[in-house]
Order: C-alpha cells, then sequence, then structure tokens
C-alpha cells in the first residue's frame, strides 16, 4: 500500500472532546431519543453503537424499541410518537432508524422531526441553510467528509471532484457542501445509478467520494492516480475465515487496489463512519443549544 491512511478516529476524537466538554457546561445533559420501528438487527446494533457513544460523551440516549413498548407500525403512529418527542423538553435531538415498517414512507415520518431537534440535519429547513454555507446543524456523514478533506489539507480548489452517488442524506448534501466557498470551491460532478459510464468519471477524479452501497462498485482501475478517495460506503459481507463463515465490513472501494493507486484513502471500518457517528453527538449538542 502507497496511499495515505485517512483514518477516521483522531477526526472523532477530537469531536467526541469537544462535545463532553459542552456537555460538561449545561445544567442538563442533552438527551437523544432513537426511534427504533422494526426488529432489524442492522437498526438494533446501530442504536447500540449510539448509546455507547452518547454514554462516551455524557449525552442521555432513550430508544424507543417496539419489542419492549409496542409495534409503531403506520407512518401515522410514528409521524404521532414523534410529535410527542417534539413537545417533550427533556428530548434535544430525534433520530429515526433505519429501515421502518414496509409500506411507510421515511421521509414522511423524518419530515415530522421539529427542524430544532433534527440531529440528523435532513429537514428542508436544515438541509436548505447548506445552500447558504451554514453547516450549523448539517447531514452528518456529508459533514464528516467535508471535515476528512479539511484534516487532510486537500486544497480543493478548482480539483476535479466526483461524487458517486445522489441521495438526500449523502450524495447530494456533500456535493452542495463541497461548494461552500466561492473561491475555493472544486469542480464536482455527481454520478448516479443511471451515469452511463462511471469509470470515465472516477478516472479523472482527483477527489472522489463513494456512497453508493455496492461493494466493489470502484475498482483500482478506476481511480486516477495520486487521487484522495473518500468511500463513505458500508456493506456486510459474508467472508469464510478457517471454513467458518464470517461477516466483514467493507466500503464500494476496492481497498487494496485503490490504495496503490491513490495518494490518500478512508479505510471502511476505521473510516468516515466514526467522524459520522461524532457528528451526531455534537449535533445533538447543537440542537440542545438551540432548544435553549
Ligand atoms: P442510497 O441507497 O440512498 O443511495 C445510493 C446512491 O448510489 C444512489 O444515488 C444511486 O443512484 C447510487 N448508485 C447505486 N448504484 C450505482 C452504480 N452502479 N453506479 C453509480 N451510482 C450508483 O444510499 P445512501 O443512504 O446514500 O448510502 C450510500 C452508502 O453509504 C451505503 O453503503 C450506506 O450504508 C453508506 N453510509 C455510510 C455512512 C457512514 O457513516 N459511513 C452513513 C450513511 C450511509
Amino acid at each position: 500500500m502507497s496511499a495515505q491512511l485517512l483514518e477516521g478516529e483522531p477526526i472523532a476524537e477530537r469531536i467526541k472532546e469537544q462535545v463532553r466538554a459542552a456537555v460538561r457546561q449545561m445544567a442538563v445533559p442533552p438527551k437523544l431519543a432513537a426511534v427504533l420501528a422494526t426488529d432489524n438487527p442492522g437498526a438494533k446494533f446501530y442504536a447500540a453503537s449510539q448509546e455507547k457513544a452518547c454514554a462516551e460523551v455524557g449525552i442521555a440516549y432513550e430508544l424507543y424499541d417496539p419489542q419492549v413498548a409496542g409495534p409503531l407500525d403506520s407512518a401515522d403512529q410514528l409521524k404521532a410518537y414523534v410529535r410527542r418527542l417534539n413537545a417533550d423538553p427533556a428530548v434535544s435531538g430525534i433520530i429515526l432508524l433505519m429501515p421502518v415498517p414496509q409500506g411507510v414512507n421515511p421521509r414522511e415520518v423524518q419530515m415530522e422531526i421539529a427542524p430544532h431537534k433534527d440531529v440528523e440535519g435532513i429537514h428542508p429547513a436544515n438541509i436548505g441553510r447548506l445552500f447558504y454555507g451554514d453547516f450549523s446543524l448539517a447531514p452528518c456523514t456529508p459533514h464528516a467528509v467535508v471535515m476528512m478533506l479539511r484534516e487532510a489539507k486537500v486544497d480543493l480548489k478548482g480539483k476535479e471532484t466526483v461524487v458517486v452517488g445522489h441521495s438526500e442524506i449523502v450524495g447530494k448534501p456533500t456535493m452542495i457542501m463541497l461548494l461552500r466557498s466561492v473561491m475555493e470551491s472544486p469542480t464536482v460532478a455527481c454520478c448516479h445509478i443511471a451515469t452511463r459510464d462511471l469509470a470515465f468519471h472516477t478516472r479523472r477524479a482527483e477527489v472522489l467520494v463513494v456512497a453508493a452501497g455496492k461493494t466493489g462498485l470502484v475498482r483500482g482501475d478506476m481511480i486516477r492516480p495520486g487521487a484522495v478517495v473518500i468511500d463513505v460506503g458500508i456493506n456486510r459481507i459474508q467472508v469464510e475465515v478457517d471454513g467458518k463463515k464470517k461477516t466483514r465490513i467493507v466500503g464500494d472501494v476496492e481497498f487494496e487496489a485503490a490504495s496503490k493507486v491513490a495518494a490518500a484513502i478512508t479505510p471502511v471500518p476505521g473510516g468516515v463512519g466514526l467522524v459520522t457517528t461524532a457528528m451526531l453527538l455534537s449535533n445533538t449538542v447543537e440542537c440542545a443549544r438551540r432548544q435553549r
């Protein structure tokens, strides 16, 4: 491997230290309320890791668990529960864990979250501010991507930058956030499922951000020599180790091959995900401030 490894841990630890200090200054610690509407094991695992991260910095965590408190099967039930959390002064921030039950449009429920309790920064009132360069309650993963590029001291000015993925939660806001500065912005292109020749675009990217959720989507030969690669993807794959099946987490980029070509690359796990979680904590503190 020749690429520099852009690890998430040092950045995440620094953000967490700032969060810890901010929480210490508050008379009442902030509380993050997570809404789990299914018994999906991935969502449960995610909730457990959120709870642990909150505990590390002194943020209270409250989980709505349908197995304990009864099902929230319809959009109406979920929205009513969110409205209760909106009205509860003890709750600083609200997060809806994915997936939601079949037939429920998650966006409809998320839009019910009060903008000042929107820890994911995805309500139109918060996401709209990104257009004006206000990142104070920005979506966690795009914010993590921008922070990692800043930390790596990547000079973005005029750089050919390609974002693979155009979801509302990752790809689109990442593009907008990269364009923040009038003078120092990169030239940003966005690829997605309808892109005809993905390799054509990735091969000219000096900065490549991949957020598609497809294992091995970006091969080593699709990367421009010397590129900075930020792999946002989180994919669970089955591998065989000593004759036993094990689950491994990998990104969207072929890490081994890519790290021979790129100048710098984020690992998965250990990269963007760690900073994303830290940003969730930071946004919870910001929500608590807004409430007061
Ligand atoms: P999504 O499914 O909402 O969007 C996927 C995007 O990828 C879409 O815009 C789609 O057009 C594009 N895409 C899919 N196949 C493609 C292809 N063959 N070529 C080009 N584009 C293609 O997913 P999302 O919520 O944006 O998440 C993307 C990935 O990032 C997932 O693996 C998810 O688990 C991961 N993720 C990671 C973090 C983190 O903290 N690291 C946070 C959020 C999401």
